[in-house]
């Protein structure tokens, strides 16, 4: 009987999503073609909006987070709450796919004009949860619970100053009326062919800390050293001082972790000696203990190596992500529905990355899991796909239909496992 009605489910599904896939497609180019940055996601949203008001049953909420989206999607039964989030903002990146639909879109970032490109494949995400809502809104009558549309701006980090994304969706209570037991979020990978799944349990993404140091120094003449302090001399030995942090402090064992000097500017001509440079890092941890040590040591050494030069550092603090962590029970509660959908052979295990992702602010709140999708085009051979962020990143639109059935089949499992297990989470 279990079987038989499990054959029902997923016949319904597939169906649904067979009908859907011309018109999901329409969806995701539209989306391709209309990238916005972080927290000017207003067309992408309007879009989305407009779409999901269509659907029977679904309670919206807008804006969130600026720019976000919720839309709760009563079943029939009674039973859990299932949150399922989909980022939706681009990158300043030009694209260069030669697709039909390749965006030609410009704006303004860091008050300079930029090429605007969904090279991050959120385009991608945002299609996918926009037609399981749509697939299991018409199965309404089936959903033991209730499922929670997050659409979420701004995950590739807002502009400095502003706060934005998933931190700030959970501040105006996202996750609240009604209160979310687990969360999922799928995103595209394109190291992999459509058809892969790749999960992991435990921490997938490093926590993520901006850290700016500031170095004053004295003026001088470029030619007479001796009458100033070189702040540029002083923030070079910082630079150097930084990595010995990683090299001989951080316990690499508990997992990696990874300081970077993005940026270093100082000076303007070659014989003057300025008064001040900046640097910006970025400080990735998979463990929390390395995390604090390696925020408390790098104003350390950034004060005490500027004194050395006798200069004077100031360390700001500013964004601050945590590690994500996909909860275990729920990855092992889980595994064997996405194993059974995708194929032994399809699943790919998900190892920790210094990579950083704001689903992590959700995972800190409750059970997340957070799952790949392969993307890569299926026109080419693997090695020539092109990484996320990259101009060349695109995703095959094969797997639209693909991964929307992992999604259905995932959260209406989810509610039947979670509704009559009520003790799990
Ligand atoms: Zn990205
Ligand atoms: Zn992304």
């Amino acid at each position: 009987m279990e079987s038989k009605l499990k054959y029902a489910i997923s016949e319904k599904i597939n169906k649904l999503t067979e009908d859907f896939e011309k018109q999901q497609i329409e969806i995701f180019r539209w989306l391709h073609q209309h990238p916005e940055l972080a927290l000017q996601e207003f067309k992408s949203s309007k879009f989305i909006l407009d779409h999901l008001k269509k659907l029977p049953g679904m309670e919206i909420t807008y804006p969130l987070s600026k720019t976000g989206i919720k839309a709760v999607l009563n079943g029939d039964k009674p039973g859990p709450t299932i949150a399922l989030r989909a980022d939706f903002d681009a990158l300043p990146v030009k694209e260069e796919t030669n697709l039909p639909y390749a965006s030609k879109v410009k704006a303004i970032y860091n008050n300079q004009e930029t090429f605007v490109a969904h090279a991050c494949g959120h385009d991608a995400n945002a299609t996918l949860a926009l037609g399981t809502a749509t697939i299991l809104s018409q199965i309404k009558e089936d959903i033991t619970g209730k499922v929670v549309f997050i659409f979420q701006p701004a995950e590739e980090g807002t502009p400095q100053g502003e706060e934005g994304g998933a931190a700030l969706m959970i501040k105006e209570g996202v996750l609240e009326n009604p209160d979310v037991d687990v969360i999922f979020t799928l995103h595209a990978n394109s190291h992999y062919y459509p058809g892969t799944v790749i999960m992991g349990s435990g921490t997938t993404h490093a926590s993520m800390n901006t850290i700016i140091i500031k170095i004053f120094g004295l003026h001088a003449h470029g030619s007479q050293p001796w009458k100033g302090k070189d702040p540029i001399v002083a923030g070079s030995a910082i630079v150097t001082a930084l990595q010995t942090i990683i090299s001989r402090e951080v316990d690499l064992q508990r997992g990696a972790a990874v300081i970077t000097v993005g940026y270093f500017y100082g000076g303007i001509k070659v014989n003057i000696i300025p008064n001040e440079v900046e640097m910006g890092l970025t400080v990735r941890s998979l463990d929390d203990d390395n995390k604090k040590l390696l925020i408390k040591r790098i104003k350390e050494v950034a004060e005490l190596e500027a004194r050395v030069h006798g200069c004077r550092a100031e360390v700001y603090y500013e964004q601050d992500y945590p590690r994500n962590e996909n909860n275990p029970e729920l990855y092992h509660l889980m595994y064997p529905v996405v194993k059974s959908f995708a194929g032994t052979r399809n699943m790919v295990e998900y190892l920790p990355r210094t990579a950083s992702e704001d689903f992590s602010f959700f995972s800190q709140k409750l059970p997340g899991l957070y799952i790949h999708y392969g993307t890569a085009p299926l026109d080419r051979p693997l090695s020539e796909s092109k990484p996320n962020h990259h101009p060349q990143f695109q995703v095959d639109e094969s797997v639209i239909k693909f991964a929307t059935r992992l999604e259905c089949t995932m959260i209406y499992n989810c509610l039947k496992i979670l509704a009559s297990h009520p003790q799990l989470f």
